[in-house]
């Protein structure tokens, strides 16, 4: 130990150690005591800078901060109570200790009031001194970290504040008597109600009348932890009182509700009290909303809004059963519109869909209260007639259905006629189980549409579903390629001045191994549904196009080949390429081959279609126009399309002798010649026909007079015969 009563003192306490050296500044007009201080200090490792006297101690309190300043009070410049008032105002929070030989109760009063931390009296104890020091240092810290806990719990519940009020979800405490103690604000943009409207309300103010048990025997268990109820769906009334309802969206929210019970901790842990609730509520209105969409759309007919298939089979089920319990039958009816596919394909699916909804609309008018009508898919209708008394009810019902949809249907201009076919059994006579009812009465509507339309059948044990035979013929179709089935047949075009053959038109016939040979009516409808007609089409080009080269090969005169197009070949993105293809792979020239499109057709999809049979024209190839007169086209649109010839439908060649058909042949041909088109009419059976059409100048007509469609040797033949200069006794011949 040394000698130097200062290196004997203690060493500094550690609680002192904030800063790490503290910095003190000694202030006195003595020397002596300043150097004495200061060694006393140093030695404890304190940072000690001096004054001597008030001034230099202003100086260097205005240069830095000190942790502490020792303060003599008499000083001859500026005495110690005018250092402290500068301190407390430039730096308050540097503790000033202070150090007087003024050891009356009034100076002490004086600093301590003027906001000294503590006063010691000269002569000191140095042990003293360094203690007082010590304590207003360890005082000062202790305050500091205080003030940094409080500025920091602020903080921290400001921003608890802030993520409770902003969260997406409404958060909620309860008393015990289940009285809103707290709510954020999410309640004001999820209900409408301001949190001070509903502070000291009870919950049930909010919740659904319907709801109400539900949402008692959530806040009643009262359970706490992870036992809490969790994500409880339960509807939210929303303020009936608030001025802008349209913004909360409806007048009940649906929420997802979490509750946990609250229990006062001080209580004995035997008997536990509780105090309330806290919980969250999650807004799911839009899920439900979602939920409800997908719900019906899984059971509705989106274009009608009608129930589908499946609430039908629904019904069906339940009908059935209440038919057991009250002994009374029911009926299950098959429609289907009758042509709804011309309608479809002429004038466009937009106007196809309105038809369809007003089908829909009538046959609604149609029904009871208790009937279900169901839309199964395009232009078919069920209908389910609960609680029957006997067959006649039905034929009843139907009759007024066939009735009211005869009236035309007037849909964007157009005056449309429609019928329905219908086909009804009856359960539990016909059968009880829900599928085979359905198949029945569509069984039976087959058997109407076969019988000449619009009319009821009732289903009868052994009748024939004429679908299977479509089943089959789709079945065929797909083996009929492979298995070279297909056959082309040629009807000769021929000019009606000099008889002379200009072209032919390729006819796709099918040799079927068990029903013989069948014409395009029999299965292109089949094939057109099904998609196979796109490779069919593919082929028919092909073999057209072969046909051609041989006929070239044979040194026979260059005449022109039509192919017919349909629509699924046509929307097929390879459609152009396949046709090039053709055309290069046989070498043909492409003014050759001749496109047949009806008009309805080319309308479709006018933009793409004018398209694809502009880069088809631009390589030579002829486009026609089919059954012309039938469709619907503008010829402000017809003439956007490269076309090379009209083809007159023979529904109007066929009855030249009535007025009204003359003059819009007439019209026509005028017109296909005023747009220097090669105008064709189809369909010419006698003599008297074809003199008629010549002598409206139609110079090119196709039909039985001159000759059915022919074989691919007959056409060759005529082709030979044509070129050694036989005339036209011949042609009609060949037919
Ligand atoms: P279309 O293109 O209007 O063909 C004319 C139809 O009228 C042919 O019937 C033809 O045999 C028939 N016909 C010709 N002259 C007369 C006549 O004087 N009187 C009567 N009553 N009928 C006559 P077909 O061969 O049964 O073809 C029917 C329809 O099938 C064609 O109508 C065409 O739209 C379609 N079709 C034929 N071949 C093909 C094909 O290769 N591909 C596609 N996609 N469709 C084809
Ligand atoms: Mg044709
Ligand atoms: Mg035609």
């Amino acid at each position: 130990m040394s000698d130097d009563p200062i290196e004997s003192l203690p060493p500094r306490s550690p609680v002192s150690t904030l800063p790490l050296r503290p910095r003190l500044l000694v202030v006195d007009d003595e020397p002596l005591i300043l150097e004495g201080l200061t060694r006393l200090l140093a030695a404890r490792d304190y940072d000690v800078e001096t004054a001597n006297g008030g001034c230099e101690a202003l100086i260097a309190i205005g240069r830095q901060q000190f942790d502490a300043v020792l303060l003599d009070l008499g000083m001859p410049d500026l005495n110690g109570n005018e250092v402290l008032r500068f301190v407390a105002d430039r730096s308050a929070d540097t503790p000033v200790i202070v150090v007087s030989g003024d050891s009356t109760i009034d100076a002490a009063i004086r600093a301590l009031r003027g906001g000294a931390a503590d006063f010691v009296r000269k002569p000191y104890e140095p042990e003293e001194l360094l203690r007082r020091i010590d304590n207003t240092l360890t005082r000062r810290r202790l305050e500091k970290e205080n003030n940094h806990i409080l500025q920091r719990l602020q903080q921290s519940e400001k921003w608890h504040r802030f993520l409770v009020n902003s969260s997406p979800d409404f958060i909620y405490t309860l008393d015990c008597e289940g009285r809103f103690t707290f709510v954020n604000d999410r309640v004001e943009s999820l209900l409408g109600f301001r949190s001070e409207e509903l502070l000291g309300q009870h919950y049930s103010l909010v919740i659904h009348e319907d709801d109400i048990a539900r949402a008692e025997h959530v806040f009643n268990e009262r359970r706490a932890g992870d036992r809490g109820a969790r994500n409880i769906e339960i509807r939210l009334k929303c303020n009936p009182g608030m001025r802008r309802p349209r913004l909360m969206n409806g007048r009940c929210k649906a929420v997802e509700l979490t509750a946990t019970g609250m229990y006062d901790e001080e209580a004995s842990p035997f008997e536990q009290r509780f105090i309330g609730s806290y919980g969250v509520a999650k807004d799911i209105t839009e899920r439900k909303q979602a939920e409800e969409t997908v719900h019906y759309q899984a059971y509705h007919d989106l274009l009608t809004g009608l129930p589908n298939r499946a609430l039908f089979r629904d019904h069906l089920g339940l009908m059935l059963a209440q038919a057991k319990r009250t002994q009374k039958p029911l009926a299950v009816l098959s429609l289907d519109l009758d042509h709804f596919k011309v309608i479809n394909d002429s004038l466009g699916h937009t106007i196809g869909d309105e038809l369809l909804l007003v089908v829909g609309a009538r046959l609604r008018q149609c029904l009871r209260e208790g009937d279900t009508l169901a839309r199964l898919g395009g232009d078919e209708f069920s209908v389910l007639l609960p609680t029957l008394v006997s067959r006649s009810d039905v034929e009843h019902i139907c009759r007024k259905i066939i009735q009211v949809l005869s009236k035309p249907v007037y849909v964007k201009g157009h005056e449309i006629y429609v019928s329905v076919s219908i086909g009804a059994c009856v359960a539990p006579e016909d059968g009880d189980m829900i599928d085979s009812l359905i198949r029945q009465a569509e069984i039976a509507m087959y058997q109407a549409k076969s019988q000449g339309r619009s009319r009821l059948q009732f289903w009868e044990a052994g009748m024939q579903a004429p679908y299977s035979e479509r089943m089959q013929i789709e079945a065929d179709l797909r083996r009929a390629l492979a298995r070279n089935e297909f056959v082309l047949f040629f009807q000769p075009q021929v000019d009606t001045l000099t008889g002379e053959v200009r072209g032919f038109e390729a006819l796709l016939r099918w040799w079927h191994p068990q029903r013989g040979l069948l014409t395009p009516a029999d299965f292109i409808p089949v094939a057109e549904e099904s998609g196979v007609i796109v490779p069919i089409g593919d082929w028919v080009l092909r073999q057209a196009s072969a046909q051609m080269a041989d006929w070239r090969r044979a040194g026979l005169p260059p005449v022109r080949l039509s192919v017919n197009i349909s629509a699924r070949q046509l929307e097929n993105p390879d459609f152009v390429d396949s046709v090039m293809r053709a055309v290069q792979v046989y070498a043909l020239d492409g003014h050759q081959l001749e496109l047949e499109i009806t008009e309805s057709l080319l309308m479709r999809d006018f933009e793409a279609n004018a398209l694809k049979l502009g880069r088809l024209s631009a390589s030579g190839i002829r486009l026609a126009i089919d059954d012309f007169g039938t469709g619907y086209s503008s010829f402000k649109y017809l003439s956007r399309f490269p076309i090379h010839t009209l083809k007159i439908d023979q529904s109007f060649v066929q009855d030249l002798d009535r007025e009204e058909n003359l003059s819009i042949v007439n019209a026509m041909i005028a017109m296909g010649r005023g747009m220097n088109l090669n105008v064709i009419a189809e369909g010419v059976e006698t003599e008297s026909q074809r003199a008629r059409l010549q002598q409206m100048q139609c110079h090119e007509v196709q039909g039985h007079f001159y000759s059915a469609a022919i074989s691919s040797h007959e056409a060759t033949t005529l082709l030979a015969r044509h070129a050694r200069g036989f005339g036209r006794a011949e042609h009609q011949v060949a037919g």
